[in-house]
């Protein structure tokens, strides 16, 4: 009997939705739900059209296999180190969408210009410096990188979105997007642009926290 098919399910379920909405192409990017001192996560190099909850495996945080006959992701070192700074998140998705990748061969920090970014992300989304996939070294530069912040961009890769429900990092993912896209369009313009300041980004975030999301 398999454990956690709670969770096992609605990882499965979250993993149509992010190939549904686009924001994976392939087998590229990785999901995963951290219950207790476990990881569920997705195998590596595997379709999320396909997933079944049997296809997920559940590691340590030390990256041994406790449960499932498939490799575990190769970017399970990144998720692990995040788990272990991050003692509020609980879900981790990491994609390759196309406005991110565009910030990471071209920006250092984009800036939070909308409110919902402002208030689900943070006041702006770092970009890491490279470092080859499946690696410690990307590991270690992603979790420096997002800091307290919500999302991060990784150099010339793609996205990682973190938070508590599968909804949170989905909806983070598009918002990650939409603000690059909006942050892109409006410097094509070439009419300055109005930035939210510093205090009010900061207000933006305690109301998140504070009053606006719920469980
Ligand atoms: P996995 O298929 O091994 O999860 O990794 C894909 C990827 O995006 C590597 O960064
Ligand atoms: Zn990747």
């Amino acid at each position: 009997m398999k454990s956690f098919l709670d969770e096992r399910l609605e990882l499965t379920n979250a993993c149509k939705k992010i190939a549904n909405d686009n924001l994976v192409k392939g087998t590229w990017g990785n999901f995963s739900i951290k219950v207790k001192d476990k990881i569920i996560i997705t195998p590596s190099g595997y379709s999320y059209e396909l997933m079944t909850p049997n296809d997920l495996v559940i590691i340590n945080l030390e990256g041994n296999i406790l449960e499932g006959d498939r490799v575990p992701s190769s970017e399970w070192m990144m998720h692990s180190e995040i788990y272990k700074k991050r003692k509020d998140v609980d879900i981790i998705l990491h994609t390759h969408p196309k406005y991110s990748s565009i910030a990471s061969v071209t920006m250092d920090e984009i800036p939070s210009l909308i409110e919902d970014s402002a208030m689900i992300l943070g006041p702006y989304i770092k970009v890491t410096d490279y470092k080859l996939p499946g690696t410690r070294d990307l590991a270690v530069e992603t979790v420096n990188k997002i800091g307290d912040n919500n999302a991060v961009v990784m150099r010339n890769h793609g996205l990682v979105t973190v938070g508590n429900s599968f909804n949170e990092v989905i909806s983070a993912a598009h918002i990650v997007e939409k603000n690059i896209m909006i942050y892109i369009e409006a410097l094509k313009l070439g009419k300055g642009i109005h930035y939210i300041n510093d205090e009010d980004l900061k207000m933006l975030r305690d109301k998140y926290f504070k009053s606006y999301r719920q469980k």
